[in-house]
């Protein structure tokens, strides 16, 4: 089967059991796990931060973030595609209660004039009081494109000197900078806070971890245990978290160039209407024909190739460690072969 759904569809490697087999556990919750410790200090550290907090989910990540830096009624600035908003069940305002400022920036990003544009006035006790402002890199459902680190760091600026939170969604934040080259505690001196997911491309399990400042941190514990996410002997997972930064980051390059390939060859059918510029590990592209997204799935899956719908036109294919050259190789040949 190849699987191109999602590249948390990646099951841990040998060498990754073994090191959760091997991991030396304690009850996390009583902070007495020294594999999450370790884990922690470890992404702690790669990112320049004080602090880091391992959890379930990414989802949970942005959650706790979101909790953190507002009050009930605030409003939160973010894309209108963003992950926090469109893809976590309406979790920030079942949560948390915030208002949301939905941008509409191409490419899924938010300019920093937009931001600027959207910040309300504190003064008027007409308009909810902006605290936070959310950008996601690279962006999921525009295509994994990425983000030029000038506009973040205008961005960073902005949210400085109106007393606003930065934090980055960055559940695939190292395939971004597995093309810029940008280093993790340059990056992560822009944003309050910094989500990043183990569970996508760097292979593990599950879990992703949010990363900040002690005093952030100390409040993110406590609400990832009202939300129900503090966890016992989690250690077993942290050491796929530790096999995965220290293992997984460096070969993402090789996601990105394999995506590039099937967006290359995408582009070259005459059934598909248009491939969104492939920028690091995620392929969307639409059909000619409307409401061709099933008809067309079902023809992959006739060969074993699995992928997910956008929209009743528009396909993505997502890139991962399981997914090798000779399945690039199949997946190619398969697509120009198909009369469509
Ligand atoms: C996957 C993803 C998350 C977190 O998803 P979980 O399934 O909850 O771990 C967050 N943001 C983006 C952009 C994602 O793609």
């Amino acid at each position: 089967m190849i699987d191109l759904r999602s590249d948390t569809v990646t099951r841990p490697s040998r060498e990754m059991l073994e090191a959760m087999l091997s991991a030396r556990v304690g009850d996390d919750v009583f902070q007495d796990d020294p594999t999450a410790i370790a884990l922690e200090d470890k992404a702690a550290r790669l990112f320049g931060k004080e602090a880091a907090l391992f959890c379930p989910s990414g989802t949970m990540t942005n959650q706790i973030a979101i909790n953190v830096y507002t009050r009930p009624g605030d409003e939160v600035i973010c894309h209108r595609d963003a992950h926090v908003y469109y893809y976590e069940g309406g979790a920030m305002m079942r949560n948390s209660g915030v208002s949301v400022c939905l941008l509409e920036g191409a490419r899924g990003h938010v300019s920093p004039e937009e931001v600027f544009t959207h910040i309300n006035n504190p003064e008027d006790i007409h308009r909810p009081i902006t605290s936070l402002v959310e950008v996601e890199n690279t962006m999921n459902k525009r295509g994994g494109t990425i983000y030029r680190y000038e506009d973040l760091a205008s961005i960073s600026e902005i949210c400085q000197n109106h007393a606003l939170k930065f934090h980055l969604d960055g559940a695939r934040l190292f395939n971004a900078l597995a093309e810029t080259g940008e280093q993790p505690e340059k990056y992560a001196k822009l944003f309050d806070s910094v989500s990043i997911c183990l569970s996508k491309g760097l292979g593990a399990p599950i879990g992703s971890l949010l990363i900040g400042d002690r005093t952030f941190i100390k409040k993110a514990r406590r609400v990832r245990k009202a939300l129900g996410g503090a966890m016992r002997q989690v250690g077993y997972l942290a050491a796929a978290g530790i096999y995965a930064l220290d293992n997984n980051i460096d070969r993402l390059k090789q996601d990105n160039d394999r995506a590039h390939c099937l967006g290359k060859t995408l582009e070259t059918l005459p059934f598909i209407e248009s491939v969104i510029p492939v920028e690091s590990n995620i392929v969307i592209f639409t059909l000619r024909k409307k409401d061709g997204a099933r008809g067309f799935l079902k023809a992959l899956k006739e060969n074993d190739i699995h992928a997910l719908p956008i929209d009743p036109q528009t396909i993505r294919f997502v890139t991962h460690l399981d997914f090798t050259d000779s399945m690039l190789i199949k997946v190619e040949s398969m697509l120009k072969t198909l009369s469509f």
